[in-house]
């Protein structure tokens, strides 16, 4: 499969990896939107939200709870960081296979 992702977490296109498990990866934007911006993918491709399933409620729950360790790790978690996933256009999802975005290191743009 062509995808960027897929090839980032079968070792073909190297990464800066902060974390592995048998479910999951952790690495750093290429394009980093504050000083700690992470990207935390299922190793199994899904390629957007809209293609969730029930039987991957359990890995949603894993990456949640790997962007928050990665937050302790990178020294956010009291300082305060964001996580978020972007869909489809009007999100501005650039990368088709699912992502998580940990961000923080700096105040963040006020949403809502
Ligand atoms: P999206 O816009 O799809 O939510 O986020 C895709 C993210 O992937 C962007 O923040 C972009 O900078 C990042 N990205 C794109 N290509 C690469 C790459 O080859 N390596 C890494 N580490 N990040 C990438
Ligand atoms: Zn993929």
């Amino acid at each position: 499969m062509d995808c960027l992702f897929c090839k980032i977490a079968m070792n073909e296109i190297p990464a800066d990896i902060l974390y592995e498990d048998d479910n999951l990866l952790a690495f750093r934007d290429i394009h980093p939107q504050a000083p700690v911006h992470i990207l935390i993918i299922p190793k199994k491709h899904i390629s957007r939200l809209n293609d969730l399933e029930a039987e991957d409620a359990h890995l949603m729950g894993l990456l949640t709870l790997a962007a928050k360790n990665l937050a302790i790790k990178n020294g956010i978690d009291q300082s305060g960081y964001r996580i978020l996933m972007n869909c489809n256009d009007h999100a501005g999802q650039t990368v088709f296979h699912l992502h998580m975005h940990l961000l923080g290191g700096k105040p963040l743009p006020h949403l809502g």
